[in-house]
């Protein structure tokens, strides 16, 4: 999850932290609009995988190489966080969501302790949402047992392709035929809101492999499917083999490429680069519009750029972070943004579980921001209009004071007459043919007021 910026108003208002981070995190609103205490959502985060894949910059330990004690002090400390945050008393929360990493690849033990934990702190409606995500490869009927008695409702499996040699190419550490079997395990143990992650533009992928993963996973007619397309991260292995791969081909032809390939390389954190052996934008684009076509086909409605649900299906955890709700993440690079004062835990384990033992607050020394108007204002569009339904008018009015359409009007008239946005009841949408280059134009919100 990642966020941005931006009126008449006042401009760098920043939000007045109330009081410190670790006790309460009341703000005073001043002359912020804000409808009135809304519970967060609630995000726990499990950086443990069986094995890295090539491609992720996620943090995560590997259990291949990780010490033995590091799963008990990560429990210790979430334990520790846990009884922080809730203050004696259970917290309520909207939904539930356990993430990664890969949660399943704990221990039955290890799993039931972290669920008992959470049931403990935290109080969810019977009708909340809560997922659990997993890799195929790591799910057990027993693991799915411990899940379900502790009301888990819902799994996302990460699939990224029914296709072995694309799996091996990105360094996956399960088959296509374990995805098969972990699918048939959830459907077994009573798991009926099921998501299925799908990846595109892995390294030799063309069309038709692209088509067979997509209608594979149609098949067990999951309940919802994301689909997103690779992203060559720096310093990961994948990234390596990219840039060493292309450093021979320039080796042979043309040295002046290199400036022009190293300055690629370099231009973002996070950036998608065309190469032989990885499918272009070009391609990319076209298996992204296949897949929204062939998934309304089956019934899939595109609810965010990269989601589909059959109807009622939508993920509630993730939209609640699309639409600017509150979340607290706990956890080692747990992320929580309540009042709009936003903070990171620190990453590494042992650093986590040592500031909790000691009665430190295990946040980022650099990872506390409170958001300015403008920032809190353009990440409400930015994300917003990710969605098939746009951003709610009245909500940003309630919640910043403005109306979107007059602190944005350069900009909604810039787009007006190729009709980029429209206004739909008490939404302003963004025309889906323009979710391909969407990207570049949510760009114009940063910054912009
Ligand atoms: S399973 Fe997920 S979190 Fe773990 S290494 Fe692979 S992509 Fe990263």
């Amino acid at each position: 999850m990642m966020m941005n910026r931006d009126t008449t108003i006042d401009i760098d208002a920043t939000i007045n932290v109330g009081t410190k981070l670790d006790e309460d995190t009341t703000i005073c609103r001043g002359a912020m609009h804000r409808a009135p205490t809304r519970l967060p959502s609630l995000y726990i985060h499990v950086p443990f995988c069986v094995r890295k894949c090539d491609y992720c910059a996620f943090y995560s330990h590997s259990l291949v190489n990780s010490p033995k004690d590091l799963i008990v002090l990560y429990l210790e400390g979430l334990e520790v966080e846990m009884t922080k945050r809730c203050e004696g008393a259970p917290q309520e929360v909207t939904s539930l969501f356990i993430g990664g990493g890969t949660p399943t690849a704990l221990q039955d033990m290890d799993l039931e302790r972290l669920m008992a934990m959470i049931q403990r702190h935290f109080r969810l409606k019977p009708s909340a949402e809560r997922t659990i995500e997993g890799n195929p490869g790591t799910i057990t009927a027993a693991k799915l047992a411990i899940l379900r008695r502790f009301g888990i409702n819902r799994f996302s499996l990460g699939v990224q392709a029914f296709d072995d040699k694309l799996l091996s190419a990105v360094g996956r550490m399960h088959t296509a035929q374990e995805a098969r079997e972990a699918i048939k395990r959830l459907r077994t143990a009573g798991f009926d809101n099921l998501n299925l992650d799908l990846m595109f533009g892995l390294p030799t992928q063309d069309m038709a492999m692209w088509q067979a993963s997509v209608e594979v996973a149609l098949s067990y007619s999951p309940e919802h499917l994301s689909l997103y397309g690779l992203m060559l991260e720096e310093g990961t292995p994948l990234y390596k083999r990219y840039k060493e791969g292309l450093n021979d081909q320039i080796d042979q032809t043309d040295r002046t490429e290199k400036v022009k390939i190293d300055s690629q390389l370099r231009c973002d954190p996070i950036t998608t680069i065309q190469g032989d052996w990885l499918p272009d934008d070009d391609l990319q684009a076209e298996m992204q519009e296949w897949a929204v076509l062939r998934l309304k086909r089956a019934g899939y409605s595109q609810y965010e750029t990269s989601n589909f649900a059959r109807a009622g299906y939508e993920c509630q955890h993730n939209l609640g972070y699309w639409r600017g709700e509150d979340y607290l993440g706990l956890g080692p690079g747990g992320v929580s943004c309540l009042n709009r004062v936003r903070w990171k835990n620190v990453e590494e384990v042992r650093t986590y579980q040592s500031h909790l033992q000691n009665g430190q607050n295990p946040v980022e020394e650099a990872g506390q921001e409170s958001l300015t108007l403008r920032e809190c204002m353009a990440e409400r569009m930015i994300l917003g209009l990710r969605l098939q339904e746009g951003v709610n008018i009245i909500s940003f009015r309630n919640d910043f004071g403005v109306d979107l359409r007059d602190i944005y009007r350069d900009v909604l008239e810039r787009y007006r007459h190729k009709d980029v946005f429209a206004f739909q009841g008490d939404y302003l949408r963004l025309n889906p043919k323009f979710s391909f280059v969407a990207n570049s134009i949510l760009q114009e919100f940063v910054g912009l007021v």
